[in-house]
Order: structure tokens, then sequence, then C-alpha cells
């Protein structure tokens, strides 16, 4: 494993609210207490017994996020937290960090949330921490046509003005509350305006909508667990994913830990590896210390 903390590595799946260390969440506890928020005694035990439970399913992990949410709704609390978070991974080794978050109205505007993000960053780059950071705006596929519509407009925006930040959009969020193809005019917007797309897909078994998802050529996709034909016994999508040729990001410990890939073992990125696919081990959210995790075990596998 010491191997493994010291290499250098490139993280490009990291979402910013599933990446709060203990620390960062004990800080953003600490700041809500000192503001007299009414809301902490109940966040502690949330926080409480959200941790004893390590495994979950996807499901539950949304539900995670809905707590974790309620630490980062300041604009202080959002640059704390990406500030630790850069310097965590910075700590680590990861010399290049694609960041993603989903902006949450702050005040009644996005725009807050998205410049306390970028103000942390920046801060970082001045403080000359040695890490090259880059971000992904999400949208949350289960909040609807409008809620994303602003998202986009605000990446197209920040990806002319703030273009050495600012790289594109990801697609993330619940699947089970969607339909993908009707967020197809906004993906193709990104797309338009030369802006990099990255989209979750087949986390869950829905064949129609991956392969929807792969005809739409986006630069990456996140997890593409059901599309192994170890899991759908067809191998329609893989061929399809080994056509269009597009980058994987795999991330072994959040699919175990959302229980959507059964073991280690198990996982789709043997297949994907003897496929000749594209990928790129990813953490996608490091909360319960999955970083350091996924790589040895790995090696393991080899
Ligand atoms: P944030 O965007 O608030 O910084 O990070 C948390 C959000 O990322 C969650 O609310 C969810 O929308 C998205 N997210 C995190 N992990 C996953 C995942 O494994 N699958 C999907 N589809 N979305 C995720």
């Amino acid at each position: 494993p010491q191997i493994i903390f010291s290499m250098p590595k490139a993280e490009l799946h990291a979402h910013l609210n599933g990446s709060l260390s203990q620390t960062t969440i004990k800080k953003l506890m600490d700041l809500k207490t000192s503001h007299q928020c009414e809301d902490v005694f109940q966040l502690q035990t949330m926080f409480a017994t959200l941790s004893e439970d390590h495994n979950k399913t996807l499901d539950e992990c949304f539900q995670v996020f809905k707590v974790i949410h309620q630490l980062t709704d300041s604009e202080q609390s959002i640059y704390i937290a990406t500030v630790d978070v850069i310097k965590e991974f910075s700590e680590e080794n990861v010399l290049y960090l694609e960041l993603r978050t989903t902006p949450r109205a702050i005040d009644g505007s996005f725009e807050t949330y998205v410049n306390a993000v970028i103000r942390a960053i920046d801060d970082c780059r001045k403080e000359n921490v040695p890490i090259l950071v880059k971000l992904l705006l999400s949208i949350d596929r289960s909040k609807g046509f409008d809620t994303a519509k602003k998202i986009v407009d605000l990446t197209i925006s920040l990806g002319h003005t703030r273009n050495d930040v600012v790289v594109g959009l990801d697609v993330s969020g619940n699947m089970a509350d969607s339909d993908i193809t009707d967020y197809f005019p906004l993906l193709f917007k990104i797309k338009d305006a030369g802006l990099k797309l990255t989209v979750h897909t087949a986390e869950v078994r829905n064949d129609a909508e991956a392969e929807a998802i792969l005809r739409l050529k986006p630069d990456r996709i996140g997890h593409g667990t059901f599309i192994s034909p170890s899991l759908t016994g067809s191998s329609h999508l893989i061929h399809l994913l080994k056509e269009t040729n597009i980058p994987v990001e795999l991330c072994l410990t959040s699919n175990k830990v959302c229980q959507t890939v059964p073991s280690f073992k198990d996982h789709h990125w043997k297949i994907f590896f003897d496929h000749g696919i594209p990928f790129s081990i990813c953490v996608s959210n490091s909360n319960a210390s999955a970083r350091t995790v996924t790589a040895p075990i790995l090696f393991d596998l080899k």
C-alpha cells in the first residue's frame, strides 16, 4: 500500500461531497456549532448512524448525500470543504485532480456555490499546493430539466471565462428517478460548446439507456457496470463500447460499498481490461477511506 500511496496519480472521478474526510466533517460540524445552527445535534446523530454500517445500497448512498449536503450549505463551508479535499488528495500524491460537484443554490444562486469552489481551487494554486485541479460541474438527473439547464448554462459561461479551471459537465444522481434522454438537448449544448462530457452509465441495469448514452458518445463514462457481459449475459453493449472507444472511469471501492458489484473479484475491470477498453481507476467517493485501498486490490488480482 505504501508504494501505491506514494505513486503519482491522476484522479478523474471524485465527487466533492463524496470526498470529505472525517477531519473535514468535524470541522464543518464545528462551524455549524459556532454559528449556533439548530440542526447540529440532529446532524451529529445522523452521522453517527451513517458511520455504523459501511456497505449500503445505491439508494441508501444517495440518502447519505442528503445528510452530507446539510454540512456544505454555505459559501464558507463549501470553500473549506474544497480546500481540504484538494490538500488531502495532494497529500496522497494525486498530481492531477478532476473534481466534480453539483451546484446547489446558496442564497438563491448556483454561481455562489461554484464561485466558492473556484476560489478554493485558485487559492490552492496560489499557495503552490503541488496538484493541478480542474472542475466538472455535475447535473443531478433526479432534479429535473430546469435545474439542469441552469447548470449547463453556467458551465458554458464558465467554460469561456474560467476555461483554466472549468473543463466540462458530469451527469450523475439517481438513475431510477429519470429518463436520461430528456437531458440530451442539454448534453448536445455542452458538446457544441466544445466542453467535455462524462456520464454515469449502467450503474444499474438498463440496456436501452446504456446504449443511448454510448451512441451519444460522451468523452468518458462513469462506472459502466452493467455493460459487462458477465452481468447482462450479452456482448452487445461491450462491443458497442469497444467500437466507440470511450474511456471508462472505474470506481472499484465505490461500487463495492454501494453493492452494485458483489465483490472486488467480480468487478468488471478485468472484463474491460480483456476487451481492451481504455479505463482509469478512480475513487468516486472516498468518504469511506476508499482512495488508498483501490489500487492494491487491483495489484492483488493481477
Ligand atoms: P456533489 O455533487 O454534491 O459534490 O457530490 C455528491 C453527489 O454526486 C450526489 O448527490 C450524487 O448526485 C452524485 N454521486 C455521487 N456518487 C455517485 C454515484 O456513485 N453514482 C451516481 N449516479 N451519482 C453519484
